[in-house]
């Protein structure tokens, strides 16, 4: 079998792969971006970038095509719905950011990275002698082999990396389903140059709406174990009754699972040795499930580490660690209720949005976030959060002796 020679190996092509590739690519290095589909590929996403991402994505890869957004091609900000309360629009600060077409913005973002890309490819292992990490892969049936100095796990919810570092972890982890339908618009009073997102308990974890290429996605993510067709009909008797949205009925259904919950608790999964995790696979999670721009700039931070490493010739593993500290402190922030109450860790301001309404008004939407909260008592999290969020205020960070 040929063996294929690069520094590193980076396994997925979404937004942290391509970050990683690029930081490796500009500092002169050769990075292979093994993709498992064929590119462009579909990636299941609403495709609302933070302001911070969107700045990542013109700085280090340019203005964006035409091709890689979806119409409304920008969105103002965010309006969170209460099922007793009444709703708070919020503008993303610095303005409207772009709805991106992911199937065509992730492979803008890989091919500008300046790596090779080798789709049609699935990562399937890797040995690391502390020297070299060998990588095996499949393509068209056929079995691969690459060496390389680092692998870069930036392979998302499905974990392969990760599991081929970590075993049972795949087990140990809460998994979420989250889906959307696609549904032709009959009446919407939901205003279309926002991202709709419900903190109803009822409906489930994370509840969403938004407009697209003239049609109206309506989601829903819960955990793992419950069928996704009631729990969406559910939601959009829900947005019909409450809302007055008129919709045809759902199509192009739309199913993954998630690995969501790690950036809440402090758990990230930064891998070992020569392999290094990162994005979402990393468990980088912003609130409202925004998770570009933490791939982004986790996988930028990765590649900055494996080159940084390269060139020393220093533990890469200890220098992602350090260096990823602020992208951890800037997306566990988000979630952090000590930040959320006294600080502004996003990047819309929550709690401006309230002051504008009138004190009842304010005391029933802090009951019914409080209501939504305790759908996910059963996962533990609550405590932990607490604990993270006292010891933050104390050290200024969140402890790496969580991180796996
Ligand atoms: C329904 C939904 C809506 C979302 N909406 C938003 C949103 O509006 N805004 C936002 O910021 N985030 C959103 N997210 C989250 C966002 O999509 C992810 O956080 C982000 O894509 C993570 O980027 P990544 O590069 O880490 O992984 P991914 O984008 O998942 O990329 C991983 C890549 O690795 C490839 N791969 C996997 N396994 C292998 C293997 N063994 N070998 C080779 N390649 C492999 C995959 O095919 C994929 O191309 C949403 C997610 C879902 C499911």
């Amino acid at each position: 079998m040929r063996t294929i020679k690069a520094d590193a190996i980076v396994v997925g092509s979404g937004p942290s792969g391509a970050a990683a590739a690029k930081r490796l690519s500009d500092a002169g290095y050769e990075a292979v971006i093994l993709e498992r589909q064929a590119l462009p590929r579909h990636k299941p996403c609403s495709g609302i970038v933070s302001p911070r991402g969107h700045r990542f994505l013109i700085e280090n890869f340019g203005p964006l095509p035409e091709e890689t957004m979806h119409a409304p091609q920008y969105c103002r900000g965010v309006v969170f719905h209460f099922p007793s309360a009444p709703s708070l629009p919020m503008e993303f600060d610095g303005g409207p950011t772009p709805h991106l077409y992911r199937k065509f913005c992730d492979n803008w973002m890989a091919r500008r990275s300046g790596a090779k890309i080798h789709a049609g490819t699935e990562f399937t292992g890797l040995e690391d002698d502390g020297k070299k990490v060998t990588v095996s892969a499949r393509k068209d049936g056929e079995e691969l082999r690459y060496e390389a100095r680092c692998v870069i796990g930036a392979d998302g919810p499905r974990l392969g990396v990760v599991k081929a570092l970590y075993p049972g972890y795949a087990q140990s982890i809460p998994w979420f389903v989250v889906g959307q339908k696609f549904h032709a618009i009959k009446s919407c009073p939901l205003d279309e140059d926002y991202f709709h997102f419900w903190f109803h308990p009822g409906l489930g974890h994370y509840t969403w709406s938004h407009a697209r290429d003239g049609r109206q996605i309506v989601g829903v993510g819960f955990k793992s174990g419950d069928a996704f067709d009631p729990r969406h009909a559910r939601v959009t008797g829900y947005l019909r009754e409450r809302h007055g949205v008129e919709l045809g009925p759902g199509e192009d259904t739309e199913i993954v699972t998630a690995n969501f919950g790690p950036s809440l608790i402090n758990r990230y999964v930064f891998g070992k040795g020569n392999a290094l995790i990162t994005g979402q696979a990393a468990g980088f999670f912003n609130m409202i499930a925004e998770g570009m721009s933490c791939a982004l700039h986790s996988g930028a931070i990765a590649g900055e580490a494996a080159a940084e490493s390269f060139r020393r010739g220093t533990d890469m593993q200890s220098l992602y660690r350090g260096m990823i500290q602020s992208e951890v402190r800037r997306c566990s922030d988000q979630w952090n209720p000590l930040k959320i109450a006294f600080g502004r860790p996003h990047e819309a301001d929550f709690r401006g949005a309230l002051k504008k309404k009138a004190p009842a008004e304010r005391r029933a939407i802090a009951r019914d976030i409080f209501s939504f909260i305790k759908l996910y008592a059963p996962l533990g999290w609550g405590w932990q959060m607490l604990r993270q969020a006292l010891l933050r205020a104390v050290t200024g960070r969140y402890s790496p002796s969580r991180w796996l």
